[in-house]
């Protein structure tokens, strides 16, 4: 069974590159019957913080990226980390170092004076017995002195590492803490993670990571290092790009599932395919489709397939996503009423709304209530008919069979009674019902608001 994990590091928020991480790792595993699992790197204590670790999983319920079992924290697992370094070292295959700083200081010094590699070698990795009872050491693995290391790689191909260019690195440090790198060998090996999809900024550490595997004799999991984001000027994404975190884009109003998609989309292909729902992206994500060069963030693209799952998107769920989006952007909550209005007016809203801020312009005319202030806009569109003319369409909505059809057939009838088009009324009644310019279609709003809030607005503006 597949085994996948997300292991960020809590120093910040969850940011793009790690959502995308994250992203793949949860469909890869949830494509096959997987398991996805969290794990938070908080060994760093200095920059780990509780408060960076809430955002990570928060950022990931916005994202729907669902984990199984309990979030596993590293540093707690500090225990289990140094009894492997010290199995290691009671098989012979690591090993206590008591040199000082001083000593590799100078050692250091000397190959560079000679014009030699400079990485450390201990003497005490042949030393017959350590024979410092009472002085500080760290313990060291005998990393491999000839020969290659090749890492397999699912996206990179096969990565040769000369031995030589391995150090004998350092498992356990003098006060007895495990270091990174045996911290993340050990959980990967004892979660199970059968696969391991991260940023290529970790391929290096895994030449190194592969020497704790061969020595415990552990199964190495399958690696696939991805390429990291660039912004749209291909240089790596930055602050200078805009927006870096994956919460910022619930605060602007973008869609979780859009954002899955443009995520998925973002150094993964399938095909020509753009737009696909969760099960199409669950069922087609494999590593064979990862890209090898940097993908470029496209917040044109972004939009675009935002725009396309806000259309198919179930009403009710939607607003609930809204609501969750005003509250992450700091807007003041919708009323109950209002709430149930947007649920209502929401076939409408949702065709060629890109974002929330987009749908809820267009949701203006449900959301506020009487008497409508009127923008600039709508004030010009009112304005331009002549005096009277709305005046006379109460009493006919008075009696009118409030179903589109009909209501179609009466404004025409009454734009023509008045030698004009409907289309030259539309601006004018868009100001009536909902005070702006860019609303649903007239028949839309008069349906949704009913006979009774319509001819409220037309005697407010005609007043
Ligand atoms: N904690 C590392 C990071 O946030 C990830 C390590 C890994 O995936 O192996 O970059």
């Amino acid at each position: 069974p597949v085994v996948t994990r997300f292991a960020p590091s809590p120093t910040g928020y969850l940011h793009i590159g790690g959502a995308r991480t994250a992203l793949f790792n949860w469909l890869y595993a949830r494509g096959r019957g997987g398991k996805f699992l969290l794990r938070i790197e908080d060994t760093d204590r200095e920059r780990s913080t509780p408060e960076a670790t809430a955002a990570i999983l928060q950022g990931m319920e916005w994202l729907g990226l669902d984990h199984d079992g309990e979030v596993i924290s590293q540093f707690e697992r500090a225990d289990r980390h140094a009894e492997v370094a010290r199995q290691l070292l009671a098989e012979g295959k690591a090993y206590k170092c008591f040199a000082t700083q001083e000593e590799i200081a100078a050692f250091r010094e000397q190959a560079k004076a000679e014009g030699k590699s400079t990485l450390y070698r201990s003497p005490w990795r042949d030393a017959a017995e350590a024979s410092h009872p009472d002085a500080p050491y760290v313990i060291r693995i005998k990393a491999p002195q000839d020969g290659a290391t090749v890492i397999k790689d699912e996206v990179q191909g096969d990565v040769t590492i000369r031995n030589d260019q391995l150090d004998d690195m350092i498992l356990l440090r003098s006060d007895g803490t495990p270091v990174y790198m045996l911290a993340v060998v050990v959980d990967d090996h004892d979660m199970g993670v059968t696969h391991v999809i991260r940023g290529d900024d970790h391929l290096n550490n895994a030449a190194r990571q592969m020497m704790i595997y061969q020595a415990m004799g552990w199964e190495v999991p399958v690696w696939a290092h991805i390429p990291l984001i660039h912004g749209a000027d291909g240089k790596k994404l930055s602050k200078r790009h805009g927006a870096l975190g994956a919460q910022e884009y619930q605060a602007m109003g973008y869609p979780a599932a859009g954002m899955r998609n443009y995520l998925a989309r973002l150094g993964w292909s399938h095909g020509d395919d753009e737009f696909f729902t969760d099960s199409q992206a669950k069922e087609w994500f494999n590593l064979a489709g990862i890209g090898k060069s940097p993908a470029r963030f496209d917040t044109k693209k972004l939009e675009n397939l935002c725009g396309q799952h806000i259309a198919v998107s179930d009403d009710a769920a939607l607003r609930q996503e809204i609501c969750a989006y005003l509250a992450a952007a700091g807007e003041p909550a919708l009323t109950d009423a209002q709430s149930q209005g947007l649920e209502r007016a929401m076939y409408c809203l949702k065709d060629r709304a890109r974002t929330f801020p987009e749908l809820l312009e267009k949701a203006h005319f449900i959301l506020a209530s009487r008497p409508l202030e009127r923008d600039a806009k709508a004030e010009k569109a009112l304005s331009s008919v002549s005096d009277g003319i709305l005046e006379e369409l109460t009493p006919q909505l008075q009696n009118a069979s409030w179903v589109r059809d009909d209501l179609e057939a009466l404004l025409n009838a009454f734009a023509e009674a008045h030698d004009t088009k409907f289309g030259k009324l539309a601006g004018p009644l868009r100001a009536v019902l909902a005070g702006r310019a860019v609303t649903p279609s007239v028949f839309d709003m008069m349906l949704i608001l009913g006979r009774e809030e319509t001819l409220a607005r037309l005697k407010d503006a005609t007043g």
